[in-house]
């Protein structure tokens, strides 16, 4: 009888279906361009050296003996399908990437997100003609988001919709004229404010982000908040409640409250397209936007309720 011997990694990887390991293989890429590849541990060395993104595309010989610091890149490159399928027979090319000094980090996330020197014009260029998500395929134009862009007040809805997808700007169909005279009742216009999505291209059939889909386009969202540093922030909805205070709690426990993102004060209300299904719940709006001027000193319209 052959005497047992104890199975390395290799051995025990080799064995695996090429499917599996094709399958896999497509996974470690998929969050090496989600930034996350320092949430991998070698299980041989668990609790005591984090493998760094870097080290997924490098050879043996050139893995660092030492993990350098906190990574501060976004990756631009091509998009990896999830679906096993569609994953490339050959090896990916490894993604660009563009190295980004950060501002005090306090979390991995921050990491990520914070950009120094950053401006609506470079995540715009940054962001480009996206293919990052499956939101792509279908889209006409990106919805980057306009307005102000030093704004006192910044609204972030869900994801555009028919109208928005044609014409490239966020809140232009029936949801965003009622938007527009939730605004004008605060005594302020369009251009005063800014207007964004947590998603920037329409899903099919108007149907809420998928998580993979508000992963991938939330850090430019974040960037946008970051560089336009506005004194209170709307959710209008919960997608964008969720989005940014990473939750999945529904609308029903943050609306009416502020709450704190980042530094800037983050109230919820609901989306201006549940005001059109139901009307009455405007009312409840209308006390929301009155405690935004509070804080940012506004007088409402004399026409207004
Ligand atoms: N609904 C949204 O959430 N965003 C838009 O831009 C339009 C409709």
């Amino acid at each position: 009888m052959d005497s047992p011997r104890t199975q390395s990694p290799r051995d025990s990887w080799e064995r695996q279906s090429p499917d599996w390991r094709e399958k896999l293989e497509a996974w470690l890429r998929y969050y090496n361009d989600l930034n996350l590849g320092v949430f991998y541990t070698d299980r041989r060395t668990m609790g005591k050296r984090p493998i760094h993104r870097a080290a997924l595309n490098a050879t043996p010989a050139e893995l660092p003996s030492v993990p350098p610091a906190a990574p501060a890149a976004i990756a631009v490159g091509p998009p990896l399908s999830l679906s096993p399928k569609a994953a490339p027979s050959k090896p990916h090319p490894p993604a660009p990437v563009i190295a980004l000094p950060v501002v005090n980090p306090t979390s991995l996330f921050e990491a990520i997100d914070r950009v120094e020197n950053d401006s609506l014009d470079r995540i715009r260029e940054d962001l480009g003609d996206c293919t990052r998500c499956h939101l792509h395929k279908q889209r006409n134009k990106i919805v980057f988001g306009q307005g102000n862009p030093r704004a006192e007040l910044v609204f972030v809805g869900e994801g555009p919709g028919h109208d928005e997808d044609m014409q490239g700007l966020a809140f232009v169909g029936r949801a965003g004229k009622l938007l527009t005279q939730m605004i004008e009742a605060m005594g302020l216009t369009r251009e005063d404010v800014y207007i964004c999505n947590v998603v920037k291209c329409r899903p099919p059939e108007n149907r809420k982000p998928e998580d993979d889909e508000v992963a991938t386009c939330s850090p430019y969202l974040f960037r946008q908040l970051d560089t336009i540093a506005p004194k209170a922030i709307v959710c209008l909805g919960g997608t964008a409640a969720q989005a940014l205070l990473k939750t999945k709690d529904s609308i029903s426990r943050f609306r009416g409250n502020w709450f704190d993102y980042r530094g800037t004060k983050l109230l919820v209300t609901y989306h201006p397209a549940y005001l059109l299904r139901n009307p009455a719940a405007k009312a409840d709006v209308w006390q929301d936007l009155k405690k935004v001027m509070a804080h940012l000193g506004l007088q409402p319209k004399k026409s207004s309720r």
